[in-house]
């Protein structure tokens, strides 16, 4: 997202007044927040239980388990006993997704296990997800549009904490029809963090990391004479392609040295 000067100025009178300098885990990138992560974890809660009411979620026990049990050995590799971590499969074989809200609240669905094949397949892909909401993107893009929308008034409305509008800005930011099953797009850097963040974490949770660019690979193989499939809706919010497998092979020995560890 495009930052004018003016607004720069604001983000670091922002970071001045510690409404929310932080450094994101394992890339250390600074970014600017001027919502809590309190605030953005209510968020996260509320939506959560809101898409919980009309999904419907898989009775497949083996499946569920699975997914659990990748979540809590990524939930300990997180190092955010904070998250009130909740991990549900949602029967839904059309959606090739998953998404993680702030505060641990994660939805896989069952379109997207043909794709991962495997538990190690399915870990790549939590881990990428869960990468985004321990960066944070979420509530850096919120701040962004509070940002573009309030101008100077934003550190008041973000400090004043009025809900209505940074609710509005929280589905703004999040796409927050997560009932659909598709969130918006984040940015290419966005996306770069969270495949560094996930593998490292994967790793860290006994996930062999290499198989993050085989699954990518079939993400991207997948794609092809399928404009408008599945597949093809979460490419758009994930691009998949040759740079992301040649990132992922860079970040590998530091990833390696966690799986090994
Ligand atoms: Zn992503």
């Amino acid at each position: 997202m495009k930052t004018k000067s003016g607004e720069l100025a604001l983000l670091a009178a922002a970071c001045l007044l510690a409404a929310g300098c932080s450094s994101v885990p394992y890339t250390g990138r600074r970014h600017m927040l001027l919502i809590s992560t309190g605030q953005e974890k209510k968020l996260g809660e509320d939506e959560y239980q809101k898409f919980l009411k009309d999904a419907k979620l898989s009775n497949d026990r083996e499946k569920v388990e699975m997914i659990r049990r990748i979540g809590r050995r990524m939930a300990k590799a997180s190092g955010r006993p904070d998250f009130q971590w909740e991990f549900n499969l949602v029967e839904d074989d059309k959606t090739v997704n998953a998404w993680c809200l702030p505060g641990g609240k994660v939805a896989v669905y069952t379109g997207i296990l043909p794709v991962a094949e495997t538990e190690t397949g399915l870990a790549v892909v939590m881990g990428h997800e869960i990468a985004h909401a321990l960066a944070r993107h979420g509530g850096e893009r919120m701040s962004q549009g509070m940002v573009a929308q309030f101008g100077a008034s934003a550190l008041s409305v973000a400090l004043g904490g009025q809900s209505g509008a940074v609710r509005k800005l929280a589905q703004d930011a999040y796409g927050m029809g997560v009932g659909v099953g598709i969130l918006l797009p984040f940015s290419r850097s966005h996306e770069a963090e969270a495949d560094h963040i996930g593998l490292v974490l994967m790793a860290k949770a006994g996930y062999d990391p290499r198989e993050s660019v085989e699954f990518w690979k079939r993400m991207a193989g997948n794609k092809e004479g399928a404009k408008d499939s599945p597949l093809a809706r979460y490419l758009s919010t994930h691009p998949s392609d040759v740079t992301r497998q040649e990132n992922l092979r860079g970040w590998m020995e530091e990833a390696l040295k966690e799986y090994q560890r």
